[in-house]
Formats: C-alpha cells, structure tokens, sequence
C-alpha cells in the first residue's frame, strides 16, 4: 500500500484524495515511514515535524469529509529548505550560528503552502546560509544523492532535491542565487525551477544574495512543479522586490508541445569544460526537441564567460551585508564573552562555517572604500551586458537552452578542497540569476557511462514561466520519467 501511495507523483496523489480513494493520514504515514527508513542513508531533512504533519493531515482530512478541500494540495505531503522560517519550527539555514533560532512566522510561500492545505513533513538540509553546490558546507550532516550514495546530491538545496529523489515527499521548496535549484535538480533526477526574480516573494526567507535570490519549488514531474509554482508566485506586499505582475496559468497551455518553439542554443555553453557524456544527453534531448517541431536557432551569450566573475563579487558583498544582522544578539547562538565585542567576535568565529567566512571576507574587501567602484560596480556593469546577451537572444528564440551543470553529480570530497572548483559547478547556471530570468532543470535521461541523471537547463523571458515549462513538459512527456532512484 505505501508503496504504492509512494509511486505517484503529486498530481496523481491529488487526484486520490480528491476522489477520496485514499487519505491525507495515509500519505503523510507512508512518508514518515519512508523518510524513517531512508533517511539514515540519504540526510535529506534536517528536522521532521511529524506531529505537525499528522495534525496537517488529520486536518486536510477533515477539509475533504465536508466536501471543503481547498485545492490540488489539499493533503498534499511537502518539505521546505530550512533557508524557509517556519513558525515555532527551529530554523538553522544550515548553520550553527542559528542553531535553536524558532521563527515567529512563516515565510509567505510557506504561508501559502500552508493556506493550500499542504501538509509540511519537516525543514531539508542544505548549504551554509545556502554558499555551496554541494550540500557539503552543511554545518550539520552531509546530504547523499539518492542515485549513488557516494555522490552529492548537488547544492545548496541539496536536501530539497533529494527529499524528492529518494520519494520522502511529494514536492518541497528551494531557492536559487547562483543555480541551487536547478544544479541539484539535475543531479538528483527531478524538476527544480527557478521563476524570474520577483515572482516569488522572498519574505522570511533568510537572505543570502538578495538581488539575485529566488523562491521555487522541486518536484517530480514539470506538472507538479508548475501546480506548486502557481501556489506560491505573485505579489507579496511584505516584499518590495516581489513583482505585481499578474501570475499566469502554468497548467493551461502545459500539453502544448514543443512544435513551433524557436529554441536557442548558445555556443558559449557547449565549450571546453562540458564534459562529454552530459553534452551527449543534452545534444539528444535538442534533436528530440527538432523532431518535436521546434527550431533550433544558434545563439550567442558572449559575456557570459564573466558570469562567474561577476557573481563572486555581487554575491559575496551582498551576504557580507545580509550576515552582519548574526552578531549573537538577535539570533540563535550567543558565545559567551566578556565585553560586547568580543561577544559579537567570538559568536561569529564559532557560529559561521569556513564558506560563509570566505564569503563575508571577499565581500566586505570587495565593498570597501576605494574598491567599491573597481568591484561591486564594474560587477554590476557586466551584469547589464550578460542581460542585454538574452534580451538579444530573445529577438531570435522563444527558449535558451544548454545544460544545467558541466558534469553529473560529482563525488563526495571530490571539490571540497577546492572552491574555484566548487564555484564552477554553476557556470550554465549563474546568468539567469544575474539576468533575473526564469529557469529550469528537467531531466534528459542518464549520462551514459555513470549512469546517473542529467539535466536539460531551459532559460526563459522575464515573467514567461509558463512557456518554459510548457517546453519541459513536451521533452518529459517524449522521453518518459526516468526510473526511481536505485540507492534511497
Ligand atoms: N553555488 C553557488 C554559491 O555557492 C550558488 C548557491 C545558490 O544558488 N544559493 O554561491
């Protein structure tokens, strides 16, 4: 029976307990129990909230007898990032210095989860303050990707990613500053989708990037992404960044296929570094795309050989300023100390992790008096020229799309040692972010000697979701869902 709850996909589920064929009790039981039995391997949650998710259910449960379901995700089982403040929930970000920190509200898009009717199975594990693509700077435990466990499962949601590989949960929520959805998305064999920036509020979300930072949601299939898409998009009045642009419909035009879409392929993301295996997934999911009756249009992203550049300045001056407010008075852990100072010094040199570190020292240099304009600026200038590259790009082609990432999920250990290394797992990745654009990861079948997923990275018109995942979804539906992860 559980594994059979366990077997569908989100909208499937829906369908059950919209038919009440099956109950919110019976899925939330079965993804306790699968969480109970996999996760000691997998290290997806960092927190399981399963008295809050019975009451979640028993609730739902109740909703649906009265005839009173709220929707789609009415029952639905999910699981958020701890990045996510949760109301009387212990919200970490990954870190030490926010250990015991409970929230007194939730983030809006939990909110609106929530409001759905969703069921909420616990917080996932993640990068430090999300610094990381490999879930490896986790201040708590390593997370393992349900494909081979020896591997990451990518970062910094990793958790989020495989929470929903290893089927402990029907969808969660991540956030993408530089590629986290989408980077372990594609390693873990599901959907992440990163919306244009302001589509999702970012309220009692714990800041790392704030002009790049971006709510949105993984998932099994690019139909549940979209349903916990349209849940979670549109304005917020709590966060000024959050866009009034109405929300589309993500579900409307999904099955309209792929014929007619001019699809445009950079030359600049099939260079050097893309290793041959996951080149030769994403050339084919391109030829399915043509026989689908899209274009291929080749394109050109010429300055997005500065992405990475450019972001490990932005990002880094934006987290210096953003992780100034953990000073061991407001938050979480306080070292003890005997004058003010040292307190604030003490808090912070215990509290953060070395990522974190390096990060607010690289930032706090890069802003400083007479750096700025070298720096931050000139950082922010490439950034205007990588968003006028699609804004050209866009005259010619309705989609981008490459690879997510320039390998398969690498090894745990394998980049630890390594920052630059580490940092260049999110070269696809990167400009969409500094660009504000939509995108996402769907999985392209397995690389074929490791044969662990890839992902296809689609990269859209600012606000023009739907679009995007209507092409996901006729590249999913032409190639069939991948099989269940061997190792959770
Ligand atoms: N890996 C990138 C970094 O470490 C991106 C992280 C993210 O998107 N949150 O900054």
């Amino acid at each position: 029976m559980s594994a059979e709850i366990l077997g569908l996909d989100l909208r499937a589920l829906s369908g059950e307990l919209a038919a009440r064929r099956l109950s919110s009790r019976e899925a939330t039981e079965a993804a306790l129990s699968r969480i109970e039995a996999t996760d000691g391997r997998v290290g997806a949650f960092l927190r399981v909230t399963a008295e809050g998710a019975r009451a979640d259910a028993a609730a739902a449960d109740e909703r649906a007898a009265r005839g009173a379901r709220r929707g789609p995700l009415d029952g639905i089982p999910l699981a958020v990032k701890d990045l996510f403040l949760t109301e009387g929930v212990e919200t970490t970000a990954g870190s030490r210095i926010l250990e015991g920190y409970r929230p007194p509200y939730d983030a809006t898009a939990v909110a609106r989860l929530r409001a759905a009717g969703a069921v909420l199975l616990g917080k996932l594990n993640l990068d430090e303050f999300a610094m990381g693509s490999s879930n490896e700077n986790s201040a708590f435990k390593p997370c393992r990707n349900p494909w081979d466990l020896g591997r990451t499962p990518g970062g910094s949601s990793g958790g989020s990613a495989a929470a929903v590989a290893a089927r402990q949960a029907w969808g969660t929520l991540g956030t993408d500053t530089g590629g986290s959805i989408r980077e372990p998305a594609s390693f873990c064999g599901v959907v992440g989708v990163k919306p244009t920036y302001g589509r999702v509020s970012r309220y009692g979300v714990v800041a790392f990037a704030s002009s790049l930072d971006q709510v949105g949601p993984l998932a099994r299939t690019v139909g549940d992404a979209a349903l916990l898409l349209q849940a979670i998009a549109g304005h917020d009045e709590r966060d000024m960044t959050s866009s009034t642009l109405p929300v589309g419909d993500y579900l409307a035009r999904l099955e309209e296929g792929a014929a007619g879409l001019r699809i445009g392929v950079p030359r600049e993301w099939f260079g050097g570094g893309l290793e041959p295996g996951v080149e030769a997934r994403v050339r084919e999911a391109l030829a399915r795309y043509q026989a689908l009756g899209a274009r291929l249009v080749e394109i050109s992203l010429p300055h997005s050989r500065y992405a990475i550049a450019a972001y490990y300045l932005i990002a880094p001056a934006e987290a210096s300023s953003n992780l100034a407010r953990y000073d061991g008075v407001r938050y979480g852990l306080r070292a003890p100390a005997r004058g003010l100072r040292e307190m604030y010094g003490e808090t912070r040199a215990r509290g953060f992790g070395p990522e974190p570190k390096r990060r607010i020292m690289l930032g706090t240099y890069a802003l400083s008096a007479g750096y700025y304009d070298a720096y931050y600026l000139r950082a922010q200038k490439v950034r205007t020229l990588i968003r006028r590259d699609f804004d050209r790009a866009f005259e010619a082609c309705d989609v981008v799309a490459g690879p997510v990432a320039p390998t398969v999920a690498f090894r745990l250990g394998e980049k630890l040692s390594d920052p630059l290394q580490m940092y260049l797992a999110d070269v696809f990745t990167i400009s969409a972010n500094l660009a504000a654009l939509p995108g996402l990861s769907v999985p392209c079948g397995l690389h074929p000697v490791e044969r662990v997923p890839v992902g296809l990275q689609l990269v859209g018109r600012p606000f023009d979701e739907a679009t995007l995942l209507r092409a996901a979804r006729a590249l999913e539906r032409e190639q069939g869902p991948l099989p269940a992860a061997p190792e959770a």
